[in-house]
């Protein structure tokens, strides 16, 4: 409980010492609450005649398990429109860029029964048994994009490049490494550091080198020049039966 309220008290005075150094600050105060369904938030003020005495935040629950850095955006934004001011921080790109995927937000979906297996492996091999099971799915076939977390959704998406023609996996090991460096992010989150490395802190680094095969990345790499090569020979197979047929 004292935690709690300290901890509170050190979000109010960071979000307004940030935007505000010289003013003086008043009396804040913040509540969780669940009367919002949604990421949000609002302000109510205090004012003895033209001076702003108290606010009183009220986020929705949801932000409770959010990153500090977060919920300081979301506070700055509401002070922004008390003092009618347009100051912008790192805080609140941080929390635009959380909130814009939120548009698609859903409910916690079907798992894939591979990725569910292999979750339950890493979980005891890595994570000592402590962390709980996001949506697990696969998704486009893509090169590029191995997997994917969602913050939000509490989604992984692993790229379907993975799994033959009938959708059976190829490469288990490659699944459960790319499945592991979700789970990073999962249990990283938002970390402080500077907006563009944010997400491979090197903290994470340095979880992501605990994985028990260190030349893992590499056999990756390789699998995914040889399958591109054999896409470009499937195509080029293709039309060479089209030929065929033609000539
Ligand atoms: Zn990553």
């Amino acid at each position: 409980m004292e935690i709690q309220t300290s901890l509170k008290h050190d979000i109010l005075t960071k979000a307004f010492q940030e935007l505000y150094p010289n003013k003086i600050r008043p009396k804040l105060n913040l509540e969780y609450s669940n009367r919002f369904s949604h990421y949000n938030g609002n302000v109510k003020f205090e004012k003895f005649g033209r001076e702003i005495t108290s606010l009183t935040f009220s986020l929705s629950k949801k932000f409770k398990d959010c990153e500090e850095e977060i919920q300081i955006g979301v506070i700055q934004e509401l002070l922004n429109k008390v003092y009618k001011t347009k100051i912008q921080t790192s805080n609140q790109s941080l929390y635009s860029s959380f909130v814009r995927h939120l548009t698609n937000y859903t409910k916690k979906g079907e798992s894939h029964h591979l990725l569910k297996e292999l979750f339950e492996e890493l979980k005891k091999e890595y994570f000592n048994d402590s962390i709980d099971e996001p949506t697990l799915r696969f998704g486009k076939r893509s090169f590029r994009i191995l997997g994917n977390y969602n913050y939000v959704k509490d989604t992984i998406t692993i790229s379907s490049i993975f799994l033959d023609e009938d959708n059976l996996p190829l490469e288990r090991d490659f699944i459960k490494y790319v499945l592991y460096h979700e789970l990073l992010h999962k249990k990283h989150k938002f970390r402080k550091a500077n907006f563009n490395n944010m997400h491979h802190t090197k903290e994470f680094r340095e979880d992501e080198k605990k994985y028990f095969d260190g030349d893992i990345e590499s056999k990756i790499k390789l699998f995914l020049g040889k399958r591109r090569l054999r896409e470009e020979l499937d195509v080029f197979s293709k039309v060479k039966n089209t030929l065929k047929k033609f000539f």
